[in-house]
């Protein structure tokens, strides 16, 4: 008799929609490469009378306990979101003998650690690809792909919305609303946009990913985060103009100082392998001591990417189940190690100011800059902005410490009316 493997969904929204979708459709596929079919036996949503965009056999309920007392489901894939009562949901699954697939980056972020551990407990399976970068393969890759090496390096572009936004005001020169009101109404950002344009969704997924990267555990507070909010048409025209494109990015290093995570836009050449991720697109670079440099590219998000790597992991699930072999690879954060501060992080910047028009100004602020040995690479512009001048700097790599010193002494100059914008900037050439 052909062997089943039974799947409980929690959700079907936007991603579980995708799930059933793929299921249904590749399901003579997935059936050859796994060797067992995969059925999904019941479905928990909120309200049961919504209609549904997919047609499904399934059972619909709106009480949890269908499912996890249901001795046939094998596995239960979390696709509701939020943190609570997902993260309640997850770890009662799991302590009652079911694997668990989740794309919820909120609590593999908050809670990876403590349900990891209670998914080796019970020998069950915990996978989450779809919590990062949607449909791009990127947990997996690292976890298994990539094991023979040492990474150094994750730096990514994982937020959808804020790259389609800086996109748009680099392509058409537009400011930050009217972009996010464009983005809103496309449904590319939410009505409440914080977490994407506050840099805060990013953190999640780096947090999980320097987990991973690293061996050692990296929390959402751990990272240090800005967002986009403060990024204006005159710092994308600028950047522009000096051959770079501003962008968000989510980076996580690991060196001798000790492991560096932030989240925060950044002026990069036009050149560097991200430059050119536009629109809703992620990619993630990661430097390791054998592979070198690589780089994962698609979508972050919507209904069947992010259900492509959902449903990865239950073929995973099903697999390791048809060879007795689940819980094989779960938590890899088996090191302790310890935080380089940001303000031990080193950078060159980009610093946009308005300065009086009037002789010895740039003295006094090359002057406030050299008492913190803040060096300048470049004054690159100066041009007239009502009665006063607008200034352009970049400097050389300077520690982080030492560069908000100097920007404090330089608002507090008369001759400077107004630091406008600090930018990080991301280029080998600048030491
Ligand atoms: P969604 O469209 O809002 O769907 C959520 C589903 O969960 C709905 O079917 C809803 O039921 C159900 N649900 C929510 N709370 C519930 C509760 N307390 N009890 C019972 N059912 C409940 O969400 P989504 O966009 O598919 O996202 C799902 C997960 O995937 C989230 O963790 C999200 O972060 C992650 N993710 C999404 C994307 C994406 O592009 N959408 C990308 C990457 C990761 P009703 O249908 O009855 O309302």
């Amino acid at each position: 008799m052909e062997k089943v493997i039974n799947v409980g969904l929690l959700g079907m929204g936007t991603v579980g929609t995708g799930v059933v979708k793929i299921l249904t459709r590749n399901a003579h596929d997935i059936l050859q490469k796994v060797g067992m079919s995969v059925n999904v036996k019941k479905i928990m949503v909120r309200q049961l009378d919504k209609p549904r965009t997919v047609e499904s056999n399934a059972e619909f309920t709106t009480d949890i306990e269908d499912i996890l007392n249901d001795k046939e489901i094998d596995i239960v894939v979390e696709l509701m979101g939020g943190m609570e009562p997902a993260r309640e949901y997850i770890l009662r699954a799991l302590r009652a003998g079911k694997h668990v697939v989740s794309a919820n980056k909120d609590v593999v972020a908050k809670f990876g650690q403590e349900i990891l551990e209670v998914a080796a407990e019970h020998k069950v399976d915990f996978l989450f690809e779809a919590s990062v970068a949607g449909g791009i393969p990127i947990i997996r890759p690292l976890k298994q792909c990539l094991a023979g090496n040492k990474i150094s390096e994750v730096v990514g572009i994982i937020n959808g919305t804020t790259n389609y936004m800086l996109t748009k005001m680099t392509s058409e020169g537009l400011d930050f609303n009217s972009v996010l009101a464009e983005a809103q109404a496309k449904g590319y950002a939410e009505a409440d946009p914080t977490a994407d344009v506050g840099g805060f969704d990013a953190a999640r997924k780096i947090a999980i990913l320097a987990s991973i990267a690293f061996s050692s555990r990296v929390s959402i507070d751990d990272v240090y985060v800005e967002g986009i909010t403060n990024i204006s048409k005159e710092d994308i025209g600028y950047a522009k103009e000096l051959g770079y494109v501003i962008k968000l990015l989510a980076i996580a290093k690991d060196d001798e100082r000790g492991i560096d995570v932030r989240v925060h836009p950044a002026f990069i050449s036009t050149t560097h392998p991200l430059a050119s991720v536009n629109d809703v697109f992620n990619a993630i670079y990661i430097k390791g001591d054998a592979v070198g440099e690589t780089m994962f590219y698609g979508r972050g998000a919507g209904e069947m990417p992010t259900a492509s790597a959902a449903v990865a992991d239950i073929i995973d699930v099903a697999r390791n189940t048809k060879h007795n072999a689940n819980s094989r690879i779960l938590c890899t954060c088996f090191e302790n190690k310890s935080f380089c501060p940001v303000e031990q992080t080193e950078s060159p910047y980009y610093i946009r100011l308005l300065v009086q028009d009037k002789p010895g100004v740039l003295a006094a602020i090359a002057g406030a800059f050299g008492a913190q040995e803040v060096s300048l690479h470049s004054v690159i512009q100066k041009s007239k902005v009502a009665d006063c001048s607008e200034l352009v700097l970049i400097t050389n790599r300077v520690v982080d410490v030492s560069l908000r010193s100097a920007i404090n002494t330089l608002i507090g100059l008369p001759v400077v009316n107004k630091v406008c914008n600090v930018i990080r900037v991301v280029a080998d050439h600048l030491d």
